[in-house]
């Protein structure tokens, strides 16, 4: 028999920014609120990927997965960009608008700076002479400030923010959350949520459980019948080259994001994810191998080499509805060719002929991820290949040697979008009190706004408790 469920003002699901940003505005706007986080993956300090590079060398498939899942969500190995902007990471703006989202996230900025991200810089586009050589190019370079934590950081700041939060704070790790049932009345709204056997109940719910649950997410808004609709996938490769071709763009933006419109099929290419000195990671999501890119601020764990994606973006149209579906399948034909990720010379990809171990070997970039050298051909879709090598070719104009032969394309990247969840313009769902933020919300992808929805979230939620009493 399940135990008589636990009780508290606010029951939040997820501990990633989002989970972490409205745990910390609640809990600064009004300590005497009872607040609980339930996490299905470790406490910060558990979280341990068993790649090492020589015992294991690739992914065995954890669950839950040490990467995207724990205190800190997926975000807290990740290179910690935080970019402000609404020029791309989501669409806060368009429920909060512009000026309320650029705010929130340098709020965000600020507590990261409260917690030992004071010591890393911030980058801006702003003013900068290489928007023009862009422009020149057939290149767009889009407008952001980023603050780099860095993934060494990134992790001081998480520590520091737990170390705060876990006072005011009941967390439960190692805890998914199975279901979530509406059970309050219109006027007295109260949300149930289930781990195996025990119960949680919260006047407040809020949902952030990023894009590891987003499958999990689907059956909870088809549960509650809450409406949702899934449109996009972008799927494309990690470029992987000499730092010194990047360093005068890396040095003085640090990240860049450049858009790219191809000739042939006038689809845009980006750059995403920009890791100058970095290191080239594999990331697991639900079991399919993906490639994903990390840097540090620390100099001893610097690398020759500078990694970032190039993404197409998939939307879909009726009657097709599973974009992400689409993604899956093409990184699992990668995962069916290499074993996982599958690394090519750019000069072999040109050529029509696949890497092998001799010829990345023989090649001047020393790949930063034990890949399987392969041939991306057979993996990606024409269209999508097509325009990733028009932009490298259009890349080269800024940053000469990007078309080098010894350029490595690391394949595939696939970034997962969520399906876009029917919300108010303050996240929350037709249910009232009940709210779905950060990546899982399809509203947000990137740390800065899914921090800035939960604290937008937060708000609010004060705002409802000052008018019921
Ligand atoms: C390797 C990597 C690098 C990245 N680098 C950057 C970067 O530099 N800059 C940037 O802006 N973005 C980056 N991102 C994206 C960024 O991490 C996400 O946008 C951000 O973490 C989203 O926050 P979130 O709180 O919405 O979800 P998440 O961070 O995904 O957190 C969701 C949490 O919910 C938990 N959860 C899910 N389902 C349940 C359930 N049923 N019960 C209980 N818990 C559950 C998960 O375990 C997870 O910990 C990166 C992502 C990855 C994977």
């Amino acid at each position: 028999m399940e135990a008589m469920p636990k009780k508290y003002d606010v029951v939040i699901i997820g501990a990633g920014p989002g989970g972490i940003f409205s745990a910390y505005e609640l809990t600064k706007l009004a300590p005497e609120l009872s607040v609980a986080v339930f996490e299905a993956g470790h406490v910060l300090w558990d979280r341990k990927c068993p790649i090492d590079g020589k015992r294991v060398t690739s992914c065995v498939h954890c669950s839950p997965c040490a990467i995207m899942n724990g205190f800190g969500g997926a975000g807290a190995f990740s290179d910690g960009k935080y970019n402000i902007t609404n020029a791309f990471g989501g669409t806060l703006y368009e429920y909060v608008g512009q000026e309320e989202a650029l705010s929130l996230m340098r709020y965000v900025d600020e507590i990261n700076c409260a917690h030992g991200g004071d010591v890393t810089k911030m980058y801006s586009t702003a003013g900068t002479t290489f928007k023009k050589r862009c422009m020149q190019n057939g290149l767009t370079l889009l407008d952001a400030s980023v603050r780099h934590l860095g993934t060494d950081i990134n992790f001081i700041v998480l520590e520091k923010l737990y170390d705060e939060l876990k006072g005011a704070v009941d967390f439960y790790f190692d805890t998914p959350i199975d279901d979530v049932e509406a059970v309050g009345t219109e006027g007295d709204p109260a949300f149930r949520i289930h781990s195996g056997e025990a119960a949680y109940t919260g006047r407040f719910c809020i949902i952030s459980a990023g894009r590891s649950g987003s499958k999990w997410m689907e059956g909870v808004c088809k549960h509650l019948d809450v409406p949702t609709k899934s449109n996009r996938v972008d799927i494309g490769v990690r470029v992987e080259l000499p730092s010194v071709i990047f360093d005068d763009i890396t040095d003085e933006l640090y990240e860049s994001k450049i858009v790219y419109r191809t000739a042939k099929f006038e689809d845009n290419v980006r750059t995403f994810c920009m890791n100058p000195h970095g290191i080239v990671v594999s990331e697991n999501t639900g079991g399919i191998v993906t490639v994903n890119g990390h840097s540090f601020e620390d100099e001893a764990r610097k690398t020759e080499n500078t990694n970032f994606a190039l993404l197409v973006s998939k939307h879909f149209s009726e009657p097709f509805k599973d974009s992400n579906g689409y993604g899956e399948s093409i990184a699992r034909l990668s995962n069916m060719l290499g074993g996982g990720v599958i690394v090519q010379r750019f000069g072999d990809l040109v050529r029509g002929r696949r890497s092998t171990e001799s010829r990345i070997a023989e090649g001047t970039v020393r790949p930063t991820l034990a890949a399987t050298p392969g041939d991306l051909s057979l993996v990606l879709p024409k269209r999508i290949l097509d325009g990733i090598m028009e932009m490298i070719y259009a890349l080269d104009k800024i940053a000469q040697g990007t078309a080098n032969d010894d350029t490595l394309l690391y394949g595939v990247e696939v970034k997962f979008y969520n399906m876009q969840v029917e919300l108010s313009k303050d996240l929350e769902t037709r249910h009232k009190g009940l709210f779905i933020i950060g990546d899982g919300s399809g509203v947000t992808h990137s740390l800065s706004h899914a921090s800035a929805s939960g604290v937008h979230v937060a708000r609010y939620i004060m705002k409802e408790l000052a008018q019921s009493t």
